[in-house]
């Protein structure tokens, strides 16, 4: 039975094994199934039981390429390494000291603790942590970022510092509840905007989760109009139901920065979320903000870009890069999502068993079905109804 020294557990409502079911990384695209010992909470730590973990496209990265995932310094290949960190579940056993969370309470959580003690996660910078990946031997500086530089969430239950948590609503599902993190990360994209962006104009570009989030939260925020990029219309869809004014197919647009000049007036966007990581995307976006406009750039590409600096200069635009969900942005994107200021199922499409987790990852990778955002659970009997439309 599940019982370490000095942890908080409760056998009777939330019994725990002694080891659990985790997927581990082997080379380059292998993923295997196996049991681990079920990880224990320290100091400021909680055990939270996995009730929903979605696939992230930086899940696909990490267990295709290797970053931005870091384990012991290097490649995260062949570390007896679980990957996954868009998770949500219960709250099972706390560690010592902890009294901010209680045994049985639903959660979602965030990937990034920092290690709370360099100059970054001192400003709530904690996704920019200075000792990021530095978690191991003799340079331990306590950093976790679960499913990047620790074990994530493809397995049963996993540790998270109490900074990571953030309580949802007994009124989201456990789908929705994984979303939470997205959505944090469109908050904090606003956020760094300058976070006041009522009656201001907003350009979302890429209606992958975290654009199609950036449109849903920039809307609630009172951005007016909100223009969304892309080249599938079923994906431009769901970006209207969640309150774009205007969406644009920019496969069938050929030039996308006139028509977004169009749509506001003649004169380009106050922000930019830049969110496809598309080749030209940089530039487009610049193109499309007003002089003295912001872009943030919230997505991943492969490859490095030409950008047209001189026109950077020559209109005073301000350029931001984020890395996920800093300055606690989820705890104002759960207010958002349990007052219902938009639906974030919207953009949930499948749902899989973690025993099938491959045949998830397949749909996420290939778009199968038209996938957008695909759950795996441990235990299907409260699978939420899938969304796919
Ligand atoms: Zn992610
Ligand atoms: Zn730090």
């Amino acid at each position: 039975m599940y019982a370490p020294a000095g942890v908080k557990t409760n056998h009777n409502a939330f019994p725990i094994p002694d080891t659990m079911k985790a997927w581990i990384l082997g080379d380059p695209g292998e993923l295997s199934i196996g049991q681990k010992p079920t990880p224990v909470p320290k100091k400021a730590e909680v055990l939270v039981r996995i009730d929903a973990v979605a696939i992230c496209a930086t899940d696909l990265d990490n267990i295709y390429h290797g970053p931005p995932a870091m384990i012991e310094g290097g490649l995260p290949f062949n570390k007896n390494w679980t990957p996954g960190h868009e998770y949500m579940g219960t709250v099972v056993a706390l560690g010592p000291g902890v009294d901010e969370y209680k045994i049985g309470q639903r959660i979602s959580v965030e990937i990034h603790a920092g290690c709370g003690q360099c100059k970054r996660c001192r400003e709530g910078m904690y996704t920019s942590c200075h000792n990021y990946g530095l978690n191991y031997g003799d340079v331990d500086k306590g950093h976790r970022a679960n499913g990047f530089t620790t074990d994530g969430g493809f397995c049963e239950y996993q540790v998270n510092n109490i900074n990571t948590l953030v309580a949802i609503s007994d009124e989201m599902t456990d789908e929705e509840g994984t979303l939470v993190v997205t959505a944090g990360t469109a908050m904090y994209a606003l956020t760094e905007l300058g976070g006041l962006v009522a009656g201001e104009s907003v350009v979302v570009t890429g209606p992958g989760p975290i654009g199609l989030l950036a449109v849903a939260v920039a809307k609630s925020l009172g951005a007016q109009p909100v223009i969304l990029t892309g080249t599938r219309d079923n994906r431009l869809d769901i970006g209207t139901k969640l309150g774009a004014d205007h969406v644009i197919n920019v496969r069938k647009t050929p030039d996308v920065v006139a028509e977004v000049k169009k749509m506001n007036g003649g004169k380009g966007v106050d922000y930019v979320v830049e969110c496809s990581a598309a080749p030209n995307a940089v530039n487009e976006a610049l193109y499309m903000v007003n002089r003295g406009g912001k872009v943030c750039l919230a997505a991943f590409p492969h490859d490095k870009a030409l950008v047209d600096i001189a026109h950077i200069v020559r209109n005073n635009i301000y350029i931001y890069g984020i890395r996920g969900e800093g300055k606690s942005a989820t705890h104002r994107a759960e207010a958002y999502m349990r007052q219902k200021r938009f639906d974030a199922t919207l953009i949930h499409t499948h749902t899989f068993p973690l025993d099938d987790l491959k045949e998830a990852l397949r749909y996420a990778k290939d778009r199968v079905d038209d996938a957008i955002k695909v759950v795996v659970k441990a235990d299907m009997s409260n699978a939420a109804k899938q969304a796919a439309e």
